[in-house]
């Protein structure tokens, strides 16, 4: 009997890949696999098939201990929970007795690899560059469509439908992104999202343990991840714990009804997350924001059942382990449940030390963001645990600033220096991912004019990098990509020219951008390659002044080094005092990285109009 179950059990591994998942009956197990030696020696393993909860469990294993089975009102599910605090890596055999019927469902406890302390994070000396995956390349036409998947076309005319970009196409191109100098590139959801419809950009998983085979396999994503860090680039995973898509198995053919907020009835959230912190909100008003769902096709998943909070948590450190991804992004970040946010932070960081999270936090205000960040006084005694939040606020003000007349107490510069004269509500500023757009706003450009204005975007892209913070870039950023969201959110996402075959031009090479794209594109990497190497901007202070003669100056400074900018915010040349800078200028001369030009720095400074000058000391 054993011998013919051990043939069984190879066959099934050929034909799917995952010998676990193919014992007779069971669909799913999740996660497929995991390691010995965790630090929390505590696994669910989720078992998926039919009418199995009737089955008698055991363990084959000595060192493996069961601890609980539970059961669901679904008969088709059995949740173990296993103690594996003196587990060997092994595989070991989940038997499942049924009457006179006994399956057998090997489970494998890998070695790990690494150590959770080995795992890096992703820092203020990081810049992240954000990529669609559908739209940046596509490496690999033939899985564009994948038989059986329900959506069964790419139209690349469509902004909703599915344009065929792929994990391959993003290593193909690994080479221009670490060219470029980011350090690290965030991934929107590559995770399985098999949806009718609509699912392109990932926010709607179906399986969390699965790539989206249009993408690629598990196993290309762990080799992308591989690729990324021996070209120096750090890999940040994107991550829905809000909500998932209608077609997940655990929605479909839910557990419990209580596995989904308002019993697994569409109730619509609000989106009104500010009534979580808000101390004159409702209670039913903070209900609808974070227990209402997301759109009817994805609904809200209730992390305050312990069972979906293991399953998310685990997806998340089975994503970590078995990938080696440096960060997460963590998807809607207060729409989930404070409680069970604040428990996945902790065990991530005690797990990974070294490891970052971003909450997307999109609320309007500091006081609001400033929330959701780890240690925020204005939490206490609550404490998110998330390192990194979305500096939303300053998104909006530096999408206006350049092109507004700088004044002494209003307009363009004033308002980045208003706002950043209150950073003291936040736990952490150098720990605030600052960003001028991302794939949910309108592009930085957001008309085509706005590209033509290199002043414009030559000062944004110095003050964003030269800011506090964790700089985050949008794909396309640098070769002047347009998108205004309100023609759509697929106009956001347009394909990167040249990801396609018989793409006419590709923005890939220099002979394919215009000489526009190419000055954009050649400050751009000259700043980015220059930042990795300047701790006074990678891990200094800030220090800032306030405006003068419509010119904003800020230093930043690690040690002896620091770096000082002066920005004219004005379309008239300045002549500029610096009397009041003289702490922030330590020489009478320094060289300015924009140009390589020797800069004298006494009595005053003549500035042309839009003129920026970095200065390094
Ligand atoms: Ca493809």
């Amino acid at each position: 009997m054993k011998q013919i179950l051990i043939i069984l059990t190879a066959a099934c591994s050929l034909l799917c890949g995952s010998s676990a998942a193919c014992a007779a009956g069971i669909e799913k197990v999740a996660p497929a696999f995991w390691w010995a030696g965790m630090k929390n020696p505590t696994l669910q393993i989720l078992l998926y098939g039919e009418g199995i909860a009737s089955a008698e469990v055991s363990l084959s294993s000595p060192d493996v201990r069961l601890k609980e089975v539970v059961r669901q009102e679904n008969p088709n599910y059995l949740l173990l929970y296993v103690d594996l605090s003196e587990a060997a890596p092994q595989t070991f055999d989940i038997t499942l007795k049924q009457g006179r019927k006994t399956t057998a469902v090997p489970y494998e406890l890998r070695q790990r690899t690494r150590k959770g302390g080995d795992i890096e994070g992703f820092t203020s000396k990081d810049v992240l560059y954000l990529i669609m995956p559908d739209r940046f390349a596509n490496g690999d036409p033939t899985n564009d469509i994948v038989p059986g998947m329900l959506e069964s076309k790419t139209d690349r005319t469509q902004q909703y439908t599915r344009h065929g970009g792929d994990l391959k196409g993003i290593a193909d191109h690994l080479d221009y992104i670490a060219d470029l100098g980011v350090t690290a590139i965030w991934l929107n959801p590559t995770q399985e999202n098999d949806m009718p419809e609509g699912s392109y950009h990932g926010y709607a998983i179906t399986d969390y343990y699965q790539i989206d085979r249009r993408f690629g396999s598990n196993e290309e994503f762990r080799q992308l991840v591989s690729q990324a860090h021996g070209k120096g680039l750090k890999v940040v995973m994107d991550m829905i714990f809000n909500h998932c898509g209608s077609e997940n198995y655990l929605f479909k053919d839910r557990p419990q009804d209580d596995w989904f907020n308002f019993r697994s009835q569409y109730v619509q959230t609000s989106f009104k997350t500010a009534s979580v912190q808000d101390v004159n909100a409702s209670d039913y008003e903070r209900r609808i924001a974070t227990d209402g769902w997301f759109t009817q096709v994805m609904p809200d998943l209730n992390q305050r059942n312990r069972h979906v909070a293991r399953y998310l948590i685990q997806s998340s450190i089975w994503w970590i382990e078995y990938a080696g991804i440096n960060g997460i992004r963590q998807d809607t970040h207060p729409y989930a449940d404070f409680g069970f946010m604040a428990q996945w932070c902790r065990e991530v960081l005690d797990e990974y030390p070294r490891f970052n999270i971003v909450g997307e936090t999109w609320l309007n205000s500091n006081v609001l963001v400033s929330f959701w960040q780890k240690d925020s006084p204005l939490a206490a005694p609550r404490n998110s645990n998330l390192p990194t939040v979305m500096d939303f606020p300053l998104q909006v003000l530096a999408g206006r600033a350049f092109d507004e007349e700088t004044a002494e107490w209003a307009g363009g510069l004033y308002s980045l220096y208003d706002y950043l004269t209150q950073d003291l509500v936040y736990a952490n500023p150098m720990s605030l991912l600052v960003f001028l757009d991302n794939h949910d706003t309108s592009r930085f450009a957001t008309r085509e004019e706005q590209t033509r204005d290199l002043a414009r975007y030559k000062q944004a892209l110095l003050f964003l990098l030269t800011t506090r913070g964790i700089p985050q870039l949008y794909y396309g950023t640098e070769i002047l990509m347009t998108g205004d969201k309100g023609e759509g959110d697929g106009t956001l996402r347009k394909d990167f020219p040249g990801g396609w075959p018989g793409d006419g031009k590709s923005c890939f090479q220099a002979e394919g951008r215009t000489a526009l794209q190419n000055e954009a594109f050649d400050y751009t990497r000259r700043l980015l390659q220059w930042r990795k190497g300047c701790e006074a901007v990678g891990k200094g202070t800030l220090k800032h002044y306030s405006i003068a003669q419509g010119c904003y100056v800020y230093e930043r400074r690690h040690g002896d080094r620091s770096v000082t900018v002066i920005m004219n915010g004005t379309s008239q040349p300045q002549e500029l005092d610096l009397t009041p800078y003289r702490e922030s200028l330590p020489r009478t001369e320094a060289t300015d990285v924009l140009t390589g030009k020797t800069v004298r720095l006494d009595g005053t400074l003549k500035l042309d109009a839009r003129q920026s000058l970095l200065l390094e000391f």
